[in-house]
C-alpha cells in the first residue's frame, strides 16, 4: 500500500509531487463504509453537476445527509422498555445513549441538518475547523462542545474528505472531550484522505457516500464537485 507520510517536503503547491493511494487501495478498508444505495447514486449526480445551483444544492446535501444518518444509525444500540397501545402492552426499544452530531463548520451544516431530520433529539456540537489553503492544515476558530459528555456515539459530520487534516483534528477534539464512541460521516472522499484517517483513527467508523478518484495539486477532490461550502452557500 503506498506510503502516503512520504515525500511531504516543502511544494510550491501544498499536494503537489505527493504521493497517493489508488482507489482500488483504500476500497476494502476496515469500518469504511460507502454507500451503494441508488437513490444515493442518483443525489450525488445532480449534486456533482455544475449546474445545480445553490438551493438545489443545499437540498441535495441535507438529503444526502438523511440518507446517510439513515446507513450509520443501522448499528446503534437499543434498550428495551414496555409500553402501552391503545389495544395491550407491549415491548418496545428507544435508542441507548443520547446521540451528538458535530457539524465541521460551515461546510458540515446543510449534511447536519439532513442528519437532523432522522433523529431530532441529537445534541448539535458545532466545531469551526479553517483550513490553511497554503499548507492544507486545519485550524480551530470555534468550539462549542458543551462540557457534560454522555452519548451513545457522536457523529463527525464535514461533507468532503480530502487530505483528512480537519476530519483527524475533529476526531482528536471529540476524543479529548470524552467521547469514546465516534464516527466520520462525509459526502466525498479521496483516497489519501480516507486512508490517512483511517489509519490516525482505527477505532472510527467511516460513511461516506462516494469514494473519487484522487486530490489535484490544490487539494481538491478530483472529480469530485468544486467547494461544498461555496456551493451550499452561494459564495463564489
Ligand atoms: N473542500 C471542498 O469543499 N472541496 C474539495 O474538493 C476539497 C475540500
Amino acid at each position: 500500500m503506498t506510503d502516503i507520510n512520504s515525500n511531504e517536503g516543502r511544494q510550491p503547491l501544498p499536494m503537489q509531487g505527493i504521493a497517493q493511494p489508488t482507489r482500488e487501495e483504500v476500497l476494502h478498508l476496515p469500518r469504511v463504509h460507502i454507500s451503494a444505495h441508488p437513490v444515493m447514486a442518483h443525489k450525488m449526480t445532480m449534486l456533482r453537476d455544475i449546474r445545480t445551483q445553490p438551493p438545489e444544492f443545499y437540498r441535495l446535501v441535507k438529503e444526502i445527509g438523511a440518507l446517510l444518518a439513515y446507513e450509520a444509525t443501522a448499528a446503534l444500540a437499543l434498550e428495551a422498555c414496555t409500553i402501552e397501545t391503545p389495544l395491550k402492552e407491549t415491548q418496545g426499544y428507544t435508542l441507548a445513549g443520547g446521540i451528538g452530531i458535530t457539524p465541521i463548520l460551515r461546510a458540515g451544516l446543510g449534511l447536519a441538518e439532513g442528519f437532523r431530520e432522522v433523529i431530532p433529539d441529537a445534541q448539535i456540537w458545532h466545531l469551526g475547523l479553517r483550513r490553511d489553503e497554503r499548507t492544507l492544515q486545519a485550524l480551530e476558530y470555534y468550539n462549542q462542545l458543551p462540557h457534560k459528555v454522555d452519548l451513545q456515539v457522536c457523529y463527525a459530520v464535514d461533507p468532503m474528505l480530502a487530505t483528512g487534516g480537519s476530519a483527524i483534528d475533529a476526531v482528536n477534539i471529540l476524543k479529548r472531550r470524552g467521547i469514546r464512541r465516534i464516527s466520520y460521516i462525509g459526502i466525498i472522499a479521496a483516497p489519501y484522505g480516507l486512508l490517512k484517517l483511517s489509519q490516525t483513527h482505527p477505532d472510527i467508523d467511516i460513511y461516506i457516500a462516494a469514494l473519487d478518484e484522487v486530490l489535484n495539486d490544490i487539494g481538491y477532490i478530483v472529480p469530485g464537485l468544486g467547494d461544498a461550502g461555496d456551493r451550499q452557500f452561494g459564495t463564489f
